[in-house]
């Protein structure tokens, strides 16, 4: 395999197809791995593995070296791993495109080619620092996760701001119909709101879905004051006009 292939995956850039592949190979098989955490001083030269393997309770279960130097050892690893990618690329299957996703999502760029530069930014959900290519302008958080907690936070803001815009043509409804039927609001008594106003009630309910005078009355007052303010707020209008 060549090693013509460098970039992140998972936050950890991996210099080698290789290596990527190896990766791939133990999150396919859930072992745990973290990459060159440790430096070996072995006296005559600093030692600094590749991997770690570790296993469910976070117990060092071995280091290998991928670029290791003892090439039988290399050989057999690359064998190995070889033999799974070819039959990950060969199935046409899930994990294949998974494979070509995942080359393609952490920007491993083909060696010769000219490699896109990286820049930190700060995730808009957690405001933790990650990496992104310089030319995934739309890449504004740093996982999917934050990316999902954002699009609630947009359709819980949309709601909020439709409620709002509904609110507002409420209002403008009774102030409207207030106008038109100033007579009828002047001479209602607070004692037969329901009854009078059963035309503008209905109209709201079939233009808005709303039937609720509490709703009717958050949507002048943002707070539910009770029928018999909205009464007197309309009448107010009523003797403006
Ligand atoms: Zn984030």
């Amino acid at each position: 395999m060549n090693r013509g292939y460098a970039g992140f995956y998972n936050g950890v850039y991996l210099r080698s197809s290789y290596e990527y592949a190896y990766v791939k190979y133990l999150d396919f098989l859930n072992i745990k791995w973290q990459y060159e955490v440790q430096t070996y001083d072995l006296g005559y030269k600093i030692y600094k593995p590749d991997f770690f393997l570790y296993d469910k309770s976070n117990n060092l279960l071995k280091i290998v070296e991928v670029k290791s130097r003892d090439k039988k050892a290399q050989a057999n690893a690359k064998k190995k791993i070889g033999e799974h990618t070819k039959r990950l690329w060969a199935s046409d299957s899930i994990a294949n495109q998974r494979m070509i996703e995942g080359l393609r999502k952490s920007g491993l760029s083909q060696k010769g080619k000219i490699k896109v530069p990286r820049e930190i930014r700060i995730c808009f959900t957690c405001k933790k620092e990650f990496e992104a290519l310089i030319t995934s302008k739309q890449q504004v958080y740093c996982c999917q996760s934050c990316g999902g907690r954002a699009n609630i936070r947009k359709a819980t803001l949309k709601q909020m701001q439709n409620r709002e815009e509904r609110y507002e043509l409420i209002k403008q409804h009774i102030t409207d119909w207030t106008c038109n039927n100033k007579e009828i609001i002047i001479q209602t008594p607070f004692n037969k709101i329901k009854t009078n106003l059963a035309p503008l009630l209905e109209e709201i309910q079939i233009q808005y879905g709303i039937k609720d005078f509490r709703i009717i009355s958050t949507a002048i007052f943002n707070e539910d004051r009770g029928r018999k303010e909205l009464l007197q707020y309309m009448k107010d209008i009523a003797n403006k006009v």
